[in-house]
């Protein structure tokens, strides 16, 4: 069956050295207690993820990047190439997180660049949607997502979408400490899960790891995870502390 995933996101957080120690520390945690059906991935600065590949047992705790270049290489000061992400170790790459949308202007068509360049690079892209609060004030939330959908990733073939683990991410939940109700993740991850059935076939649906976002806590992850779409988390605030990110490593 599909996978069950926590990925945490620690943005623009930790110096090298406390991104060392908190990996560590969730290395530790999840190797002492981990729930073994689960997937952790440390989403890290590019910083640190040879350092932090270097301290967790690939075994239980992958390492994913935030972003990565929307080209291969050459002159593009500042950039990351997937090809470098691949040289530290990680294995993962959150791509078009609504912060990436919202102040780096990431589109739809840098965003298939990306996707691109990570999949024929061989690591798994988590692809992040989700709409602002007035599209959900408005209603108009499914077809807001549909699109960001339509533009992407729907338009891999059946074999690259089978490789994309998708995160669902309601802006309005991101860092407020206002999650989205079970019953509204659900929806939507049922939602989004339908779009699939129609355009790849119910096998690829049943097989595609659709995680929620948006101030996922301890707190609520369990109620949040035992509904039957949702497979999981992407984690940003609590996924800096490591006996949270273990809560909810182990909510399953
Ligand atoms: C995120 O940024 O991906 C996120 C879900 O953040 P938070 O958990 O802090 O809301």
């Amino acid at each position: 069956m599909r996978k069950k995933i926590v990925a945490g996101n620690w943005k623009c957080n930790t110096t090298l050295s406390e991104g060392i120690a908190l990996a560590k520390q969730v290395n530790q945690l999840v190797a002492e207690r981990g729930n073994k059906e689960t997937v952790v991935v440390l989403g890290t600065p590019f910083t640190h993820l040879a350092s932090v590949a270097a301290v967790v047992d690939p075994a239980r705790v992958s390492v994913s990047a935030q972003n990565c270049a929307a080209e291969p290489k050459g002159a593009f000061t500042g950039e990351v190439s997937v090809a470098m992400i691949q040289s530290t170790g990680a294995t993962y790459v959150i791509l078009g997180h609504s912060e990436r949308r919202e102040y780096y202007h990431e589109t739809s068509a840098i965003l298939n660049k990306k996707v691109a360049l990570t999949l024929a690079q061989g690591l798994t892209p988590i692809y992040c949607c989700g709409e602002a609060l007035e599209i959900r004030e408005a209603g108009t939330q499914n077809a807001f997502v549909q699109q960001q959908l339509e533009e992407t990733i729907f338009l891999l073939s059946p074999e690259d979408f089978g490789k994309i683990v998708i995160a669902y991410e309601p802006i309005w939940a991101i860092g407020t400490g206002r999650t989205a109700s079970s019953q509204q993740a659900q929806e939507m991850l049922a939602f989004i899960r339908g779009l699939i059935v129609a355009k790849f076939g119910e096998a690829a649906a049943a097989a595609c790891s659709i995680l929620y976002g948006g101030s996922c806590s301890p707190a609520n992850a369990q109620e949040l995870f035992s509904q039957p779409d949702i497979d999981g988390g992407l984690i940003g605030g609590a996924s800096l502390k490591a006996e949270d990110f273990l809560a909810i490593v182990n909510a399953f």
